[in-house]
């Protein structure tokens, strides 16, 4: 038998949701502790190594301010990740701007608080530069897309030359002449080639063709190249047959990558960068969900208090997130269920035709590995209100990191209408 072990147990729950009631999402402090331990010291080979944290994988400022205490930045898409990130302390290089189809504002912003820019396009030169009056940055960066399929002995394929990001071969040369023309003194090269690798392989393979290309650049536009970043893509094992990736030998395959190709060409003091959203919290977070409802049509469905607006990635990708029947984690999987939630949507299901232990009503189930893109995704469909998300700590204890939200929050956005006084809060 196939199965995962939730960082929670039964009696647990049941003592947290006499205070918090389901749904809830709660992530596991020791477990994002380690791991993140683990990630930096698989890379402390690396004296300029930086993980800078995907914040729109779990925008919470109380899971950010643990991973910058271990010394971690943040990967910003947008203004508000940005001032996100500057409420938790963060400050200049500590953040890394990678976006994309960017308004000009947000980039202003990016500069006014000193991020480094990760620019997404040729086009965005003169874009930015005209923004900040004419002065482009120090340190910048280029999104690297060098098209084509991009595929690994496993099997896992993705396909960059379809992906809207990046800069391509040509673009990346011409861009570093301009941007070392106008000035800028520190280079870096990003790339983001597939998402979700259960393999060690992803990492090391990228970093092969990232070195490779930061020789020939610095070649042929003489860039001062001082960082490369991996950004993300490393996965977790959704399916309890997976086998995890050892971030350990990730570390060490883009480490043989680094002494083959950037040391050997003069480069071995170029710093390191990741922006893993997925591979630091996906594992340390569950959704809480009790059953309440039983029906048994054409099929037979569960029920339960949680619908897609706190998890969306089954309903969006049909992906598979593992399920847990708490205080039944060794009975038996001998029954096939639809596990759903209340949305007026056929894809609002946790789970089709899975093979579960029977689920009484008031039984209470955790979706596995939604620490990561998880309440991040959320959205209000049917006037659905999103969850709270609470932290286990070290000592057991649990804290609120976000409450519930209200009909007044949903509301909020009307408060400028006659409509909202006439709103039974
Ligand atoms: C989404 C994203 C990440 C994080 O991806 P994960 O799969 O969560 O590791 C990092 N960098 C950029 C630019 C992204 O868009």
């Amino acid at each position: 038998m196939m199965t995962k072990k939730p960082f929670v147990t039964k009696e647990q729950i049941t003592e947290i949701a006499k205070t918090y009631p389901t749904p809830f999402h709660i992530y596991d402090e020791k477990g994002i502790r380690e791991n993140a331990k683990a990630v930096l010291e698989a890379f402390s080979w690396n004296p300029g190594f930086k993980e800078y944290f995907a914040v729109k994988a779990t925008p919470n400022p109380y899971i950010m301010s643990i991973l910058r205490e271990l010394g971690c930045g943040f990967d910003c898409a947008s203004k508000t990740e940005l001032m996100l990130s500057g409420a938790v302390g963060a400050t200049g290089h500590e953040m890394m701007f990678s976006s994309n189809d960017t308004p000009a504002e947000e980039y202003a912003y990016a500069a006014k608080v000193g991020a480094i820019i990760n620019l997404d396009d040729i086009t965005h030169i003169p874009f930015v530069e005209e923004i900040l009056g004419g002065k482009l940055p120090e340190t910048m960066s280029c999104r690297y897309n060098p098209g084509g399929v991009f595929q690994m002995s496993n099997g896992i394929m993705d396909n960059p030359g379809d992906a809207k990001y990046g800069f391509t071969t040509e673009q990346m040369e011409e861009g570093f002449k301009i941007l070392v023309s106008k000035g800028v003194k520190n280079l870096g090269i990003h790339a983001f080639l597939a998402s979700n690798t259960v393999t060690n392989e992803y990492y090391p393979k990228l970093a092969a063709i990232l070195f490779k290309e930061a020789v020939a650049l610095k070649e042929k536009t003489g860039a001062n190249i001082t960082f490369i970043n991996l950004s993300g893509g490393v996965g977790v094992p959704y399916r309890p047959d997976q086998t995890p990736n050892d971030i350990r030998v990730i570390g060490e395959g883009v480490r043989k990558a680094y002494e083959e190709i950037l040391v050997p060409a003069g480069m071995g003091n170029v710093s390191i960068f990741t922006e893993m959203g997925r591979f630091m919290l996906a594992p340390y977070g569950a959704l809480v969900t009790k059953a309440i409802h039983e029906k048994h049509t054409h099929k037979e469905y569960i029920g339960v208090d949680a619908c897609a607006v706190n998890l969306m990635r089954p309903a969006i990708y049909g992906a598979y997130h593992h399920i847990t029947v708490l205080g039944k984690e060794n009975a038996p999987l001998d029954h096939v269920y639809d596990v759903t939630g209340s949305l007026c949507e056929n894809c609002d299901k946790f789970a089709i035709d899975r093979e579960l232990p029977e689920i009484e009503m008031g039984d209470y189930l955790v979706i596995h590995e939604t620490g990561a893109h998880g309440y991040s995704m959320g959205y209000n469909y049917n006037g659905k209100l999103k969850s709270a998300e609470l932290l286990l700590k070290e000592d057991g204890s649990v804290q609120k990191i976000r409450r519930a939200e209200t009909p007044a929050d949903y509301f909020a956005t009307l408060d400028e209408t006659p409509f909202y006084s006439k709103m039974d809060l």
